[in-house]
């Protein structure tokens, strides 16, 4: 489903985090896309708050908090949306490429 060359960009991008976005995949948690006025994804990852959308991101684990960086529950957050066909494939490396 994820194609190899988008697998491995956002591999070298993301690294770490990436590599530990990828085992939600199989955990269940509700995803959920609205298109107001922008593309805006929000979940429940763990017992994270997650919020992506193309100007902003937020989660309220510690990895996020601290480094202001893009975390694996985001990262979690994006795959799946994308996993469930509620974002196309370039919505989804535009979401976690820019940052
Ligand atoms: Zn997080």
């Amino acid at each position: 489903m994820l194609r190899r060359e988008v697998l491995n960009l956002l591999r070298s991008i993301h690294g770490k985090r990436f590599s530990g976005a990828l085992p939600y995949f199989s955990k269940d948690f509700e995803v959920v896309v609205t298109r107001d006025m922008d593309l805006e994804i929000s979940a429940i990852v763990d017992q994270y708050s997650c919020y992506i959308s193309p100007r902003e991101y937020f989660c309220s684990c510690m990895d996020n908090f601290i480094r202001k960086t893009i975390c694996k529950h985001i990262i979690a957050s994006v795959l799946k949306a994308y996993a469930e066909n509620k974002i196309s494939e370039f919505e989804m490396v535009n979401l976690l490429i820019w940052r």
